[in-house]
């Protein structure tokens, strides 16, 4: 019978998610992927009975407790709450606050894998020097959308997108767009693009005023810019907090290169660095020492010859950096597989040291310490701390629930070493953004993936088609791929 119900209520979202998808395919900038529920449910929901990892000292982590939500906050976290609200079982389950990826190149999502064996050298032939000069607004669009849609599905509630892709104003509302309807929370670092219609930095003015009037919305703006002194003048005269790659060994974008903004000044709390490989000990501190943020994206920088990521130079400098996937044409862009790599890097490069003889080591990371990288580190980067990265009464909603009863976690034996050493992307039950489920019982809600499909499908042929590249996925013949 309940069988019954739901299949009639779906076959009416079915047919309206038709209808959008057959309208909106007739707008340039694509059809929406997130459908808006019909019925708004109770404005109180309270998630109970789960081990509950709060990542907020000061409220501490639970073997078991409930979270209560209350619009889009959490107004308390501890046992034996009771409240009228809609009830979410969290037996068998880790409740704890969204992870946030502090860097990602969202638009690129529709040619995942396509560069799985690449070098930076080959990224920079066939990607940031050949595709993106094909995209179209809507190629960005379904892009963005794809790639944080997939961010929720892995539990991350919030992301930073610097899609470096803005060919013209169009391309950038499009990217903007694509974020705002899977409805995550993300920062969009607005970013350069290629050819002559591109109008970075220039058209920061008309984004900020068009589309992020109000700092109060789950989209909020940032600039993401070079090693240069008039692009990070230019984004604190907006207000807006800075996100610049840095990969020593490259010419222009350096640690040597930053140093000498550093230098004039320019080095404060609203500078975020991306990789910062390939560093001098001293060059790591003036980050800590001028309040700057680091992002590691580790499982890319190994893998692409960015440089060894620089965490225990970062840890030695008393720096807790944020993690970041980067790129999903070379890599996955799920938290697990970011902690998972982190971890087990620095704890190589400390027992190496052991094996070797060397005595009074810094201390191995623990499972703990790379959940709070992933989660409230990525808040302190995007400078969102007082809204989100840990569960705390006043704070924004954005809560993930990661199921311990499934074949890889049982039975449930480590609440901290079974996020990081066992799970995946299959554990995430369920995501709230801001007091909202964007996923329930392992499925995005109101997503309509036939028509997410049809489209990133679409957009992956003709970027291919105009590249030219070979259309057998198990043609290796391009270098990288
Ligand atoms: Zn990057």
């Amino acid at each position: 019978m309940q069988d019954d119900a739901r299949s009639s209520r779906s076959l009416a979202q079915i047919s309206r998610r038709r209808f959008i998808a057959s309208t909106a395919a007739t707008l340039a900038a694509g059809a929406a992927g997130r459908v808006p529920a019909f019925a708004q449910g109770p404005s109180r929901t309270l998630i109970k009975g789960g081990v509950v990892l709060s990542f907020d000292r000061g409220v501490g982590d639970f073997d078991k407790a409930d979270v209560l939500i209350e619009g889009s906050k959490i107004t308390a976290v501890r046992p034996d709450i009771s409240a009228q609200a809609t009830v979410i079982d969290a037996t068998d389950m880790i409740v704890l606050p969204g992870f946030i990826d502090t860097h990602h190149h969202c638009y690129q999502s529709a040619l995942r894998n396509v560069l799985a064996n690449g070098l930076l050298s080959d990224y920079f032939r066939d990607i940031s020097g050949a595709a993106t000069n094909h995209y179209r607004p809507e190629d960005a669009y379904i892009g963005n959308l794809i790639g944080a849609l997939r961010a929720l599905d892995a539990g991350i509630t919030t992301i930073t997108d610097l899609s470096q892709v803005s060919n013209t104003p169009e391309h950038s509302d499009a990217l903007i767009k694509g974020l705002k309807d899977s409805g995550i929370r993300a920062l969009y670092a607005y970013s350069r693009g290629s050819g002559a219609a591109a109008k970075y930095p220039g058209d920061v003015e008309r984004i900020q005023k068009q589309h992020f009037a109000s700092s109060d919305q789950l989209v909020t703006l940032a600039l993401g810019t070079a090693v240069n002194k008039e692009q990070w003048l230019l984004a604190r005269r907006h207000g807006l907090r800075i996100f610049t790659h840095v990969v020593g060994g490259n010419p222009g974008v350096g640690p040597d290169e930053v140093m000498k903004l550093g230098d004039e000044g320019l080095m404060g709390p609203d500078n975020v660095y991306i990789h910062f490989t390939n560093a001098s000990d001293a060059q790591i501190r003036r980050i800590k020492d001028t309040g700057g943020s680091l992002s590691i994206a580790a499982p890319i920088e190994m893998a692409m010859r960015h440089g060894m990521p620089p965490i225990q130079q970062a840890l030695d400098a008393g720096i807790r950096p944020s993690l970041s996937s980067d790129v999903e044409t070379t890599m996955a862009a799920d938290m697990f597989s970011q902690m998972r790599s982190v971890f087990t890097l620095q704890r190589a490069l400390i027992n190496e040291r052991s094996i070797k003889g060397e005595k009074n080591l810094p201390p191995l990371l623990q499972s703990r310490d790379v959940i709070e990288f992933a989660t409230l580190q990525g808040a302190r980067t995007d400078g969102l701390e007082s809204k989100v990265g840990t569960l705390t009464p006043g704070k924004e909603a954005d809560i993930v629930l990661l199921r311990t009863d499934l074949f890889n976690t049982l039975p449930f034996n480590n609440a901290y070493g079974a996020v990081v050493t066992a799970m995946d992307t299959s554990n995430v039950d369920t995501v709230f953004v801001a007091g909202k489920a964007v996923k329930r019982a392992g499925k995005l809600v109101d997503v309509d993936l036939a028509s997410v499909r049809r489209q990133a499908a679409a957009s992956r042929d003709y970027l291919v088609g105009r590249l030219g590249w070979p259309r057998s996925v198990i043609d290796t013949s391009i270098s990288g791929h």
